[in-house]
């Protein structure tokens, strides 16, 4: 075996490294600018990663950039020109405000609704703590 075919199999192997259960790995969001409208073309996979509901992570996209836009197709398409840098900056918010655990920082945490009120609740240590409506 070359060098070459040494790293190649080095490569490989580190996203088996990075699923393990206790390190969550940051998605990054894809934004692609066309005319006067920014398609974020893995939305629902970046959803599915967060383990929310694409609805909620596009409320937030919409508020936090001030525009409109819907989902299709697993694509999110807003009006206006945003570039991956800024989409990616809301990102970092969403997951810092609707998806981290306040009190240990882990992800792993789902979103509970009760009486009106958005709940984090975390899986690691069992807090629970409110979020702010979108
Ligand atoms: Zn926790």
């Amino acid at each position: 075996m070359d060098y070459d075919e040494l790293l190649k199999r080095g490569l490989k192997k580190v996203p088996e490294k990075i699923e393990g259960k206790e390190r969550f790995e940051m998605p990054r969001m894809r934004a692609e600018i066309s005319g006067s409208r920014t398609t974020m073309t893995n939305f629902s996979e970046v959803a599915s990663i967060f383990r929310r509901e694409p609805n909620h992570l596009m409320k937030f996209m919409l508020k936090e950039l001030a525009t409109k836009g819907s989902i299709s197709g697993g694509r999110l398409e807003v009006q206006g020109n945003f570039s991956e840098e800024m989409v990616n900056r809301k990102l970092d918010l969403y997951a810092k405000t609707y998806v981290a655990c306040p009190e240990c920082g882990k992800h792993d945490t789902k979103l509970q609704k009760e009486r009106g009120f958005d709940f984090i609740k975390c899986e690691v240590c069992g807090a629970r703590s409110t979020a702010s409506k979108i």
